[in-house]
């Protein structure tokens, strides 16, 4: 089973989102992508990991890959700092990619307490050009306070990376 792990953004070009106390989506995502991919080489799973500037060129290094199974990872960001919770994007629904998406955000919302803001439809470049199943998780708001506390710590991202993986073995269970 070969899977891409995508830390969205790209640390000291784009820093993706940032909280109100300076914490970049693009670092937290970076440590969240190889986090996954630890967990999911520990049960024999082929893993890309890509972080790269440009969409095209995540996609290009997918692509190139062969993935089975496409990830990409970021924080959530709102002009509403109360804005809070996790949700996951797939393309379409109906899909594989939409149930992947449900397996991960479950995994999510049940081990970390996160709001469960649901499984969303959304039109991202690297979910439409990902030849294969795809979804973008949304982890958690780091644009609120309490969530990016949450993102900074080391512990729990651990937790979201693990509860990450388990969606994506849950998803590969359902055969
Ligand atoms: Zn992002």
């Amino acid at each position: 089973m070969k899977i891409t792990i995508n830390g969205g953004h790209y640390p000291g070009r784009d820093s993706g989102a940032v909280g109100p106390t300076g914490l970049q989506e693009s670092d937290v995502n970076c440590d969240l992508m190889s986090r996954v991919a630890n967990y999911l080489r520990a049960v024999d799973c082929d893993v890309l990991e890509v972080q790269e500037n440009t969409l095209s060129q995540i996609t290009d290094a997918s692509n190139r890959f062969g993935a089975d199974l496409f990830i990409s990872i970021h924080c959530n960001a709102a002009v509403d700092t109360n804005a809070k919770g996790t949700e996951t994007y797939c393309y379409e629904l109906g899909s594989d990619s939409e149930k992947l998406a449900a397996c991960i955000q479950q995994q999510i919302v049940s081990s970390i307490g996160t709001a469960d803001r649901g499984v969303k439809t959304g039109n991202f470049f690297v979910l439409r050009i990902a030849n294969c199943t795809a979804v973008l998780v949304e982890t958690a708001f780091i644009s609120n306070k309490d969530e990016e506390i949450l993102l900074a710590d080391e512990a729990k991202r651990d937790q979201l990376a693990a509860a990450i993986a388990r969606g994506i073995t849950d998803y590969l269970s359902l055969g």
